[in-house]
């Protein structure tokens, strides 16, 4: 039976990845029956809503979806679609494999981590308070009579919620997928040492959480500064980690960096019943509609959807494939050549043209 999908092209140089991470999906056999669902600019000129209803109920309808990235507008009040759809969907999960492939520029070879990322709270929430509003006043003088301590009156405001309820969540999350793939630790990251009631609070419940995996899955923590300096100076020392959502943000761009950067980066996003696969790049607009870009992370992210779709032989050999092309360096975009400007670089298109013919052989 063929599994449903919902594809969301997205923006920018979105619909041309998009394109090329569903051709290599069909070319490894697997019957998808796609669901074409707009979110971003392409949503606001067709519907005049940028994360249109439809588009969130068809991914709660299929429960899987591929998404290209989308540009968030400047200035217009809208954080982002991206977390929006994680917030609607309670993907609570944000996670990012960072896998050397031989072939990629990069100072490092053999990188094998794997970022989990809590998605739902932590200055991502949302809840924010804008310098020299009234509420933002009020909001100043609470703190000031609970805490003691003085706010300047032209201070912003963001706030970061940390709970016991999400941080179990997601470093059972992190257990349960290192116990799933075969992988031996799991690294808190925090920064508890400074923020006790919140990062604090995430390493207290990690801790309870680690002890019910005590046996099977070995258990550190690690504070976020000293953490980008390990990862940078011994990555090896590393399996999976876990981070509160900001410090997720930040260390997986670094992780991306070990490996040779955004152009290879895969990532997903999932709750308890339903996940959404897109790259960790964004939309690169100056490159829209050029058949420049490399297609590599959104095929990468189409293969980690095959395989929590339970189609994992059909996602060996789609990494096999996209490994064997940039292994080989000659049907590769401009970003995996060692000069950009080399002529013999191919587009997107090509590229993906190249991975289908290693999935035929
Ligand atoms: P970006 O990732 O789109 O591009 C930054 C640069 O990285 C590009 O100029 C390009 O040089 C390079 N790059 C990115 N993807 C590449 C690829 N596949 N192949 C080769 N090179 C690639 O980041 P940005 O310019 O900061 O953001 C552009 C828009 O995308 C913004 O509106 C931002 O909000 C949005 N964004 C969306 C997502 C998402 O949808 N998940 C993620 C990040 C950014």
């Amino acid at each position: 039976m063929a599994h449903k999908v919902t594809l969301i092209p997205g923006d920018g140089t979105g619909p041309e990845v998009a394109e090329a991470a569903k051709r290599c999906v069909e070319a490894t056999g697997v019957k998808i029956e796609w669901e074409v669902a707009l979110a971003g600019q392409t949503a606001v000129e067709k519907f005049g809503d940028i994360l249109p209803e439809s588009t969130l109920s068809s991914i709660r309808k299929n429960k899987v979806a591929l998404k290209g990235p989308i540009t968030t507008p400047v200035g217009t009040g809208f954080r982002s679609v991206n977390v929006a759809i994680r917030h609607a969907l309670d993907l609570y999960a944000c996670m990012r494999p960072a896998r050397s492939y031989p072939g990629v520029k990069s100072y490092y070879k053999d990188i094998d981590l794997v970022i989990i990322r809590e998605n739902s709270e932590d200055l991502y929430a949302g809840i924010e308070f804008e310098m020299g509003l009234p509420e933002t006043k009020e909001i100043i003088g609470l703190i000031e009579k609970n805490s003691k301590k003085k706010i300047r009156p032209d201070s912003g405001i963001s706030i970061k919620p940390i709970s016991v309820t999400a941080t179990r969540r997601i470093v059972k999350f992190a257990f349960e997928y290192a116990i799933k793939y075969g992988r031996k630790k799991v690294t808190a990251v925090h920064k508890a040492n400074i923020m006790k009631f919140t990062d604090g609070l995430f390493l207290k419940t990690a801790r309870e959480v680690a002890l019910g995996y005590a046996e099977k899955i070995a258990f550190e923590d690690v504070i976020v500064d000293n953490m980008a300096m390990q990862l940078v100076q011994k990555p090896y020392n590393f399996d999976v980690l876990v981070l509160p959502n900001l410090y997720g943000d930040i260390i997986s761009d670094l992780c991306a960096g070990l490996i040779g950067g955004l152009g290879i980066a895969p990532g997903a996003n999932i709750g308890d019943s339903m996940a959404v696969f897109e790259a960790v790049h964004g939309s690169a607009p100056k490159y829209k509609g050029m058949d420049k870009v490399n297609p590599t992370a959104m095929i990468l992210s189409a293969m980690l959807m095959l395989r929590y779709l339970g189609e994992s032989q059909a996602a060996d050999r789609l990494e096999n494939a996209v490994k064997e092309v940039i292994a080989e360096g000659k049907s590769v975009t401009y970003d995996l050549k060692p000069n950009p400007k080399d002529p013999t670089a191919v587009g997107t298109a090509g590229m993906a043209d190249a991975i289908i013919a290693k999935l035929r052989k």
